[in-house]
């Protein structure tokens, strides 16, 4: 369970993140929303104490992330942007990660296999597509068999295979009684991964709704998030 608490942050004028409460629960996926520049990104980085918060706080499992001595066996993440040396492979990648954290060697073949990245493994990441460097990215969250899943916009880059693909584990993820918050600007293909909603706008809070009891008998979830959003602006 992921519980912040009027979590805030400024960075100088800007205000990212602003006065957010809510709480992300195990069981099923949650989705956090809201256009480019809402938040979301900073939120995790929060999240994961990668950022410090200019005021509030986020507790994991009760506990704040760095407090954690094995912290890929508490949470897995998968954050913007590469972070792979390009030319390093996919497997050496995740081996240097498994070993700083005590993880046997057979996992990092055994989440390559989730991912689908097997037969990619032995090549240098920095001649992977978008699709498969998210993939890594998934893979590398997955290695320590986390109770508590964060990724940031894990769909971008995926093709359409792909994209079906994360749905469905993402859906198991959290069928396993996992805490699965992903970010996301896209909200159509949204309400078919996600039963639960945090949507941000302008680093606020505009809805921590179920998916149903958002779109309510007013059309679809792309109309109601119109909405919400245009009430910011
Ligand atoms: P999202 O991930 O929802 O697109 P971000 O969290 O990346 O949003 O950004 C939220 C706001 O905070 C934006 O206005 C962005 O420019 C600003 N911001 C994010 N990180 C920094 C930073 N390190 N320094 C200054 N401003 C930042
Ligand atoms: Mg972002």
């Amino acid at each position: 369970m992921i519980d912040i608490r009027h979590l805030t942050k400024r960075y100088g004028r800007t205000t990212a993140v602003d006065d957010l409460t809510f709480t992300v629960r195990p069981g099923h996926v949650t989705a956090f929303l809201g256009p480019n520049g809402a938040g979301k990104s900073t939120t995790m980085r929060l999240m994961l104490g990668l950022d410090r918060p200019t005021a509030g706080e986020v507790r994991i499992d009760g506990k704040a992330y760095q407090d954690d001595r094995r912290p890929l066996h508490q949470v897995g993440a998968m954050l913007e942007g590469r972070s792979t040396h390009p030319g390093r492979s996919a497997y050496h990648h995740l081996l240097w990660m498994a070993q700083s954290n005590r993880i046997p060697r057979v996992r990092v073949q055994q989440v390559l296999e989730m991912v689908g990245l097997a037969d990619a493994a032995r090549r240098r990441t920095g001649g992977y597509s978008l699709g498969m460097t998210q993939r890594l990215g998934i893979a590398a969250a997955l290695l320590g068999d986390p109770p508590v899943l964060l990724l940031d916009e894990p769909v971008n880059g995926l093709d359409p295979e792909g994209i079906v693909w994360i749905r469905h584990l993402l859906k198991d993820l959290a069928a396993q009684g996992r805490t699965v918050f992903v970010s996301s600007h896209f909200m159509a293909e949204t309400a078919l991964t996600a039963q639960h909603l945090v949507v941000i706008g302008r680093g606020r809070l505009l809805a921590d709704t179920t998916v149903d009891d958002l779109v309510g008998d007013s059309g679809s979830l792309e109309d109601a998030f119109i909405r919400l959003i245009g009430a910011t602006r």
